[in-house]
């Protein structure tokens, strides 16, 4: 399936000179998010994953699906003081804007493989926070899913060394 179709270019949103990939009219298709979210429980079987982890709000979109496909677990990684108990930090510069995300200090047990999701791998700057907080919990990420890669912004080269699948790129 042609996945691109689904996504619909928002120029100059947020803000002038940013072009959004918008997926909401990728998910409002469901067969479009059934075959998205299929390809990515397909690489999580590949790389025996554990638990998933994904930042908020569009990593839990992708994430969370695949988590119930494989009756696997799901770690939200959150924005400051959004998590109830106690949490590790990380700090990230993102496309537009900065930010602290957060994740709860029980959330991953030492040597889990982890398997990160976001919607849409823009600089990086978010997915190398999320992986930060992976790795301080004893974590082992060993594949990172995408639906989106800005291969433009470059992000790829921050995650050296990461395996990353995304399943469309602009
Ligand atoms: P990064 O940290 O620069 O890689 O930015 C990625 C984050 O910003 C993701 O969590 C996305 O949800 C969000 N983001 C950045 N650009 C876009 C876009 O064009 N469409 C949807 N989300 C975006």
């Amino acid at each position: 399936m042609d996945l691109k179709q689904f996504i619909t270019i928002v120029p100059d949103w947020p803000q002038e000179g940013v072009v959004f990939k918008d997926i909401t009219t990728l998910m409002d298709n469901g067969e479009a998010y059934h075959y998205a979210t299929d390809q990515i429980v397909q690489y999580a079987k590949e790389k025996e994953v554990d638990i998933i982890v994904g930042p908020e709000a569009r990593g839990f979109i992708i994430g969370c699906p695949v988590s119930y496909a494989l009756s696997l677990g799901f770690a939200p990684v959150r924005k400051e003081g959004k998590l109830p108990r106690e949490t590790i930090k990380a700090d990230y510069g993102k496309e537009y804007g900065k930010d602290k995300l957060t994740i709860h200090k029980d959330a991953i047990k030492p040597g889990q493989r982890v398997l990160i999701t976001d919607d849409l791998l823009a600089t990086g700057g978010t997915i190398l926070a999320t992986i930060e907080l992976v790795e301080k919990l004893g974590g082992v990420v060993v594949g990172i899913a995408f639906l989106i890669e800005l291969s433009y912004l470059n992000g790829r080269e921050k995650l050296d060394g990461y395996d990353i699948l995304s399943l469309m790129t602009f």
